[in-house]
């Protein structure tokens, strides 16, 4: 096992890795910025090292000040969480030159299935359904409208190195494309350094389910089914469940199994998440691969009764997965607490907490990294907490969501919370009647 791991991360995710250290008995290294001196995952670990200031390219995306601290502090592995330099293939590659064991895939792995073009036609291979469209990146206006010719409008440009939503846009028509082509692309590049772009076939109002794998260096390789994450706004994930309320069980065997097909394909370790968009008719499209633990994590372990980050550690350190899959229990909820106003168009609300109150109680899981007196910097992304709630059946499930987020008290600072609570009470959500579009056309929160 590791002597000692560094996390080279921040926030709830950073704490939720110090968590899973500390049951396994391994030291932990909490890196931080200047701005985040008084973060809990600074008080929570063993030591602690000063990365830089607080703009994230001078510090969690520093990667000789990252490496340098591992070293100091004699850490020989590194986990990245999510975001920052999770997915960057380069990263992966120095810390194996350093000795330093990075949890998650391989170099070959993060730039086969971490590139959504490359992707694609990895699935394609092996007889997965992809989204038509362009066969790599699209190099310009003309070699777009001919792609989109071919595929039909409405298409959408997405870029290759994509997160967060970010760099995509919806094309209806052919007089639209050049603009799209430069705004996804000067998106891209801002947010990426990569404005690389690809074309789609736009699916109208999808489902965005998932499916969670495992596999290890032992020939194993495991899928514990699927997180429905179709409440999102711009693109960007607000709510997540398992299980989905839509599919049959018979597209859920088949997703699964279409996951499994990808990640042997390219002998892939550690921690994964295959997503796809699924139409009304219950036909499913591979959109892309994420090569790393995800924020939706908690939903699957709630519903399989095992640690995630527990298994990437293991596996990281030679050993097999020690969860195989076993029949799901219940059903669990996550709602993602950011600090923004959704009065405003979801505006950031940075600041001081004056006042918190977590809930409690049975079925109730907080992700958080706040507390009294906190103050939250404008620096990062404004996810503040994760509340994964756990009941018998969906609506069990429902009901203690809204019990839980009544108790939930956060002074100081807007946040999502009445923006949960509108979801919780509209009866298409009740009903498990929801697509990609639901917050568009069913939630109002003026
Ligand atoms: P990111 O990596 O930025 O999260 P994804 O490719 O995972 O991007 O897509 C995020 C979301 O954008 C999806 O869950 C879905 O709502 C929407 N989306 C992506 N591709 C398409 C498409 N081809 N048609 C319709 N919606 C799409």
């Amino acid at each position: 096992m590791f002597k000692k791991i560094l996390i080279a991360n921040r926030g709830e995710i950073a704490l939720r890795i110090i968590r899973t250290c500390k049951e396994l008995g391994i030291p932990t290294v909490a890196v931080y910025s200047e701005i985040d001196r008084d973060s809990l995952h600074v008080v929570f670990a063993d030591e602690a090292v000063c990365i830089g200031p607080a703009p994230s390219n001078q510090s969690y995306l520093k990667v000789s000040s990252i490496l340098s601290a591992a070293q100091i502090t004699g850490a020989d592995a590194i986990h990245p969480g999510y975001g920052f330099l999770a997915e960057n293939a380069d990263f992966s590659e120095i810390c194996a030159e350093s000795n330093i064991k990075f949890i998650g895939p391989s170099p070959d792995s993060i730039r086969k299935m971490g590139d959504k073009a490359f992707a694609k036609e990895t699935m394609k291979k092996v007889g997965v359904p992809v989204v038509p469209g362009s066969a790599g990146v699209v190099h310009d206006v003309e070699e777009a409208k001919k792609i989109a010719a071919e595929i039909g409008y409405p298409v959408m440009m997405k870029a290759s190195a994509g997160g967060g939503g970010k760099g995509m846009r919806i094309v209806w028509e052919e007089s639209e494309i050049e603009k799209a082509f430069q705004t996804a692309g000067n998106e891209a590049g801002a947010a990426f350094n990569n404005a690389d772009l690809y074309l789609e076939k736009y699916i109208e109002n999808p489902r965005h389910i998932e499916i969670q794998v495992l596999c290890d260096t032992h020939g194993n390789f495991y899928q514990y089914g699927e997180r429905d994450c179709s409440i999102q706004r711009r693109h960007q994930k607000l709510i997540e469940e398992s299980p989905s309320p839509f599919i049959t069980d018979e597209v859920r065997k088949k997703m699964g199994e279409a996951a499994l097909l990808g990640v042997r394909s390219v002998n892939y370790e550690g921690a994964g998440t295959i997503e796809f968009l699924v139409d009304k008719h219950q036909n499913f499209y591979f959109i892309e691969m994420n090569t790393r633990i995800q924020v939706e994590h908690p939903v699957t372990e709630m519903v399989r009764n095992f640690d995630l980050v527990k298994n990437q550690i293991l596996i990281a350190a030679g050993h097999p997965i020690e969860d195989k899959p076993l029949d799901p229990r219940g059903h669990a909820i996550e709602f993602r607490i950011n600090a923004e106003d959704p009065e405003h168009n979801f505006r950031p609300s940075p600041g001081r907490i004056e006042y918190l109150h977590f809930p409690g109680g049975f079925g109730v899981r907080i992700d958080s990294h706040v507390y009294n007196d906190y103050v939250i910097p404008p620096n990062y992304d404004s996810l503040i907490a994760k509340m994964i709630v756990w009941g018998t059946d969906r609506r069990h499930a429902i009901r203690r969501a809204k019990r839980a987020l009544e108790e939930f008290k956060i002074e100081g600072v807007k946040t999502t919370i009445p923006f949960h609570m509108k979801v919780l009470e509209n009866e298409k959500f009740i009903e498990g009647d929801f697509d990609t579009s639901f917050i568009d056309k069913h939630i109002n929160i003026n």
